[in-house]
């Protein structure tokens, strides 16, 4: 693979619905860059956004693939922190270190963001390059399923900072999906004291118990708002909208105890209506989460090598030439996260 002839399979997502899996020259690393083969890459709900509605930042075509590990197998000139066949992992979202944002600690908001998976290829293929600001090597002890997984729980990991302390906290996760279940754990760490998730898939419900969420709840069950407040001994101190939608942040608001917060982590779109005397009378407030920062990758990296409960997120893993029928398996919504199987796995 490594041969300046040779191809390999790439992931394009080109219009809305449509995925094409191409056979592609395997691109040579330029200065400071590296080329990784692909072990595991994740497929995420903006991938699912992508291909429905096209990307936030982007037109189409769009080379996805942002939530990755892999083995590295070349370097380009002028790198010396990586070698050929070190295990890495994606850090996929490359701040310019210069602008307003930057400049205040807010790499997250960076207006000239590289994304790894957007703005260049990503490792929806056999194999990628990237610039080594992308890339971090995998903890000791961490397998390449879980290396992969530390981008999604970096995500969920700043918006429990978002939420502020949650030692001793109450907290509602509405959505068991990958983010919800990562937030799950994320918050746990953190030191809540009891959480309980929704989602209408029983088993995302199982896994959530497995997790150590205190209670799980069909949302569409009877008397949803009560049996949250009986599992918590009252109403959540701080709820994360995992859904995020017009309807979820409104029961997310209506279910917000005085004085609390809901951060907002799923990816949505459109205008929602929101109770404002709710906001104003109860001092709730409504935050946004977006990405991370670079110290959220630190305590990502120690949670997962805790313990190996975050690989229980994978629920399937599928081979990359499978990419169209693994997007259509993640957009129906039973699995929590699938991976899509590189050379490097
Ligand atoms: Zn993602
Ligand atoms: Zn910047």
């Amino acid at each position: 693979m490594t041969g300046p002839h040779d191809e390999m399979t790439q992931v394009w997502i080109t219009g809305p619905e449509t995925v094409e899996v191409r056979r592609v020259p395997v691109p040579e690393p330029g200065p400071g860059e590296v080329l990784v083969a692909t072990a595991y890459a994740g497929i995420c709900g903006s991938d699912l956004h992508t291909l429905r509605r096209g990307h936030p930042w982007l037109p189409y075509p769009i080379r996805p693939g942002h939530e990755a590990s892999g083995l590295t197998v070349a370097v380009g000139a002028g790198v010396t922190a990586f070698a050929p066949g070190d295990p890495v992992y994606l850090r996929p979202a490359v701040a310019c270190g210069d602008c307003f944002y930057c400049g205040r600690g807010k790499e997250n908001l960076c207006v000239n963001l590289v994304g790894i998976g957007s703005h260049r290829p990503g490792a929806f293929a056999d194999a990628f390059t990237v610039p080594v600001a992308a890339l971090a090597r995998v903890p000791g002890g961490v397998s390449l399923t879980a290396a992969a997984m530390i981008e999604p729980l970096a995500t969920a990991v700043h918006a429990t900072g978002i939420a502020g302390p949650l030692s001793g906290a109450t907290v509602a996760i509405l959505g068991g999906g990958s983010i919800g279940q990562s937030v799950l754990l994320a918050a746990r760490a953190a030191g809540a004291a009891a959480v309980v998730v929704t989602d209408p898939v029983p088993g995302k419900r199982d896994l959530a118990s497995g997790l150590g969420a205190t209670a799980t709840f069909d949302p569409a069950g009877p008397a949803l708002s009560a049996g949250i407040r009986t599992a918590l001994d009252g109403r959540p101190d701080v709820v994360f909208d995992c859904v995020a939608s017009a309807a979820s942040l409104g029961d997310a608001v209506d279910l917000a105890t005085r004085g609390g917060r809901v951060v907002v982590v799923g990816v949505g779109h459109g205008p929602l209506t929101v109770a404002i005397e709710t906001i104003q009378d109860q001092e709730v407030s409504v935050a946004g989460s977006a990405m991370y920062l670079p110290a959220d990758f630190a305590a990502a990296e120690r949670l997962v090598a805790a313990g190996g409960a975050v690989e229980r997120l994978v629920t399937a893993t599928r081979p990359l030439t499978d990419a169209r029928a693994a997007l259509a398996a993640a957009g129906a919504g039973a699995d929590v996260k699938i991976q899509l199987t590189g050379p490097a796995a």
